[in-house]
């Protein structure tokens, strides 16, 4: 059984000066076609049995309850986690309650920032106070449990700022943060228009900083980018970072089934004519074994190196010997597992690289 899934919904009403997602600005052009090849898409795989549901995007919240509805009506009914993406502009009242009344128990919200200032150089369409606003109003429903997404590394961003953030976050008694360092993309607004990065000993602070707080405030650091309350860890993420299948689809989505990776066709023109289009990635066995490894050292989880090991048709220890010395200060063992100290997460992709030096 493939426990997860990943539905993509392309479109957004405007565009994000960091993003370079599939996404496209809302259109009626091709919205009906799109929801129909979408629906024939899903339908295909008969799915009766689902772990974790996820809607990103995109704006999921961006559709209305009608065409949500007919989407997620493709699934099963109970699901164990049921995630929709939302931004705070496209998220009313009304819509949360019927997410909820349709079987989803967990929000996304794409926050970025508390700062006006911020989130207007990044093109959002919210406020901060609007933000608020709909965290309020999350809190106050039935949800189990939901998450926000904030960047640090902004244009003109100083440690000031960033310690405003996380002081109104820990405000809000909120059970999930997903926090990335602005990446400057070249097929971004900032990209096209020469933003400079974050300097990297100023990014580093940042991120010390939101560590030790949200450490020293009860949050378990449990992925690179992802801190949570006890219990609110996010379910459908954990299947990527522990090398679970999950199908994608949706113009712009990949998924990954009895370990093939597949990438659907990320032009909105050609799905609504051909369908998903997908190419699929041919890895070899020491490449899907690689990426197994890359994905569960993101999280104190860590790899467990017996499963890989029958997985993988490899003995880790003795294959990986020379980069497990050379790390050794980094890297703990509890039973099977491997995994990395808070020191060895900071310089994990210096770690990788030599993982992925050795034959
Ligand atoms: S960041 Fe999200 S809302 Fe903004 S353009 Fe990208 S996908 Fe759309």
């Amino acid at each position: 059984m493939v426990p997860s899934c990943y539905v993509h919904i392309p479109f957004c009403d405007s565009i994000c000066a960091y993003c370079d997602f599939v996404r496209i600005q809302k259109n009626e052009q091709f919205f009906s076609n799109w929801k129909e090849k979408l629906i024939q898409e899903i339908q295909g795989y008969k799915i009766t049995n689902l772990h974790t549901l996820y809607f990103g995007g995109g704006t999921p919240s961006l559709l209305s309850i009608s065409d949500f509805a007919s989407i997620r009506n493709c699934f099963p009914k109970d699901i164990d986690e049921f995630t929709v993406e939302c931004n705070p502009e496209s998220l009313d009242e009304d819509k949360l309650k019927s997410y909820v009344d349709l079987g989803v128990n967990r929000i996304s919200l794409g926050v970025q920032s508390f700062n006006d200032d911020l989130l207007e150089v990044c093109h959002r369409k919210h406020t901060a106070s609007q933000a608020i606003s709909v965290i309020e109003r999350i809190q106050k429903s039935s949800l189990s449990t939901f998450s926000i997404d904030l960047i640090f590394g902004l244009p003109n961003q100083t440690m000031e700022d960033v310690k405003k953030d996380i002081s109104t976050f820990l405000s809000l008694d909120i059970p999930h943060l997903s926090i990335y360092s602005l990446q400057i993309e070249e097929n971004s607004i900032f990209g096209k228009t020469g933003v400079e990065p974050c300097d990297s000993d100023l990014e580093a602070d940042m991120f010390e900083y939101i560590t030790k707080t949200l450490e020293a405030a009860g949050y378990i650091h449990y992925e690179i980018s992802s801190f949570c309350k006890p219990g609110h860890y996010s379910k459908h993420n954990l299947a990527y970072w522990q090398d679970k299948d999950f199908y994608g689809f949706g113009c712009g989505a990949s998924g990954r089934i009895n370990g093939i990776r597949y990438d659907n066709t990320s032009s909105l023109k050609k799905y609504c004519s051909l369908g998903p289009c997908p190419s699929y990635i041919n890895e070899t066995l020491s490449e899907r074994a690689m990426d197994a490894i890359m994905m569960a050292l993101r999280t104190k989880f860590g790899l467990n190196m017996k499963e890989w090991n029958l997985k993988y048709q490899n003995d880790f220890k003795v294959h990986y010997a020379s980069v497990l010395d050379k790390y050794r200060a980094y890297f703990c063992f509890d039973g099977e597992c491997i995994f990395l100290n808070d020191a060895g997460l900071e310089i994990l992709n210096t770690i990788l690289v030599d993982f992925m030096l050795i034959e």
